[in-house]
């Protein structure tokens, strides 16, 4: 067949991996590089060029199976990093981090004399041990994540210090929004991603030389046609197959995968019919702000609070604006330089130009209840007329989402091009997903 993969994302690069064994795979990129999210920024050091992540960063094997078992396929260098979470409330007037090591919940001495600090430790603990309980009995609640911690009368300090800006960090989302998301898929989630424990956590991984390097190992073993700088301006559908409109002209396909967004993907189709239109529209994105700095007021004042990703606000409060926070590139990545490397998503001041060593804007799609009728409408769409979905959006969002919804187009469109390795099994839920879209996580309270 000849298939034309739109969008070079882990979705596109993943379907056009299994389908060249047997097919002529042309992939369409608007951007001049592959790779999507995964977007490594090479930046200069003394010791020579230093690889940093930017959009895509972490996985572990037991959350992401397919690519894990993707990366063992290449020989991607993996190795481990170290998962931790801060919150810097009021320009450092109160500060702390959740880590393997108990101490640094006390990483601001003074909060050992106060009480609210004591009470949001007591409520971490009585959360886990509630919602670790309520898992095992399978007794999970209906309603929101703020209806539950209402009912179960949890302080103030436990949701503006610690739950709901890690939940948004999570799901990209502003605190306020983190306590509408249900109840059951957050304790689901915390629980798949050991957040309820600082046991049985999983082993969260980065790629040695950056997230770039599996991306050169798949194109270095891609076969088909990768058009870079090449945007897909429109999609129809013909009596002999699919037609794609790019600057390389109008080409004639037997398949079209489509691997970008949802609303990029609604963008594309001249003619989409009711269920398309519902489904793509179906799921709603932010938009991020990016920068890689080296702006250490963006970490917590404290310096043995600083954690691989760190939450920072002045104000001690729910709030509603888009979540902001900072992932510590030396510890996730393991860089040895004085100078912090940092990536803030949404930073609430300027940072001086000197500092800035690349920016850009990254959209990703928010979960919330409606999600889920979208994602079950989605299966009736595909193949319909040629025309294929996949994209992380597909599932919950995560470089694992991406993967599994192309592996299940090419289980369906040739299942002989399905890698051995291929775990694909129900839906994704949130359990089975894995880190934010803007965030990391895990974070090992005491
Ligand atoms: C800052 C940040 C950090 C993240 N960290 C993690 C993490 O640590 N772990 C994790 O699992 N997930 C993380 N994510 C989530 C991440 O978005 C997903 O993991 C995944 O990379 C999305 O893959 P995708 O293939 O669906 O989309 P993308 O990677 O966005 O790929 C879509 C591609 O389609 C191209 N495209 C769009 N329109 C067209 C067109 N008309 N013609 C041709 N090409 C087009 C785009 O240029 C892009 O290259 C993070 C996201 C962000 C923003």
């Amino acid at each position: 067949m000849d298939i034309a993969i739109i969008g070079a994302g882990i979705s596109g690069l993943g379907a056009a991996h299994a389908l060249q064994q047997r097919h002529r795979v042309v992939v369409f990129e608007q951007d001049a590089r592959a790779g999507g999210h995964t977007n490594t920024i090479e930046v200069p050091t003394p010791a020579g060029p230093q690889p940093i992540d930017t959009g895509w960063i972490v996985f572990n094997a037991q959350n992401y199976p397919n690519l894990a078992a993707l990366f063992a396929e290449l020989d991607v260098p993996v190795r481990p990093t170290r998962m931790s979470f801060s919150v810097s409330l009021g320009d450092g007037a109160y500060e702390w981090r959740g880590s393997d090591n108990p101490l640094s919940f006390f990483a601001q001495p003074g909060n050992l004399l106060r009480p609210a600090h004591w009470r949001l430790l007591r409520d971490i603990l009585a959360l886990n041990a509630r919602c670790r309980k309520l898992l095992r009995e399978d007794r999970l609640p209906d309603g929101t994540l703020g209806a539950f911690l209402d009912a179960q009368g949890f302080g103030g300090e436990l949701r503006s210090r610690y739950l709901l800006p890690m939940a948004g960090l999570i799901w990209s989302c502003s605190p306020a929004e983190a306590a509408e998301y249900p109840a059951a898929d957050f304790m689901r989630f915390f629980e798949a991603h050991g957040l309820f424990s600082t046991m049985n956590q999983p082993c969260w991984n980065t790629v040695v030389g950056g997230s770039q390097v599996y991306v050169r190992r798949l194109l270095q073993r891609f076969a088909g046609t990768l058009r870079l700088a090449t945007p897909v301006r429109r999609v129809e559908r013909a009596a002999d197959g699919v037609r794609v409109h790019s600057a390389a002209g109008v080409e004639r396909f037997d398949a079209v995968i489509s691997a970008v967004h949802a609303d990029q993907a609604l963008r594309l189709l001249g003619a989409a019919d009711d269920t398309e239109r519902r489904v793509l529209r179906g799921i709603p994105y932010t938009r991020s702000r990016c920068v890689l700095h080296t702006d250490r007021s963006f970490l917590p004042r404290r310096r043995f609070a600083w954690a691989s990703w760190n939450y920072l606000h002045p104000r001690d409060e729910v709030h509603r604006e888009p979540i902001s926070g900072s992932y510590w590139m030396n510890q996730l990545q393991g860089i040895a330089s004085e100078t912090p490397y940092i990536v803030t998503l949404n930073p609430r001041r300027p940072i001086a130009a000197a500092q800035v060593l690349y920016e850009t804007d990254y959209e990703h799609p928010f979960y919330g209840p409606a999600s889920v009728d979208t994602h079950r409408d989605l299966s009736a769409m595909q193949g319909r007329g040629g025309l294929w979905w996949a994209g992380a959006w597909t599932g919950f969002g995560f470089h694992e989402d991406g993967l599994k919804s192309a592996l299940a187009v090419v289980a369906r469109l040739d299942p002989h091009c399905l890698p051995t390795w291929a775990v694909l099994g129900a839906a994704p839920s949130p359990a089975a997903a894995a880190p934010a879209a803007g965030a990391l996580h895990a974070v090992a309270v005491p």
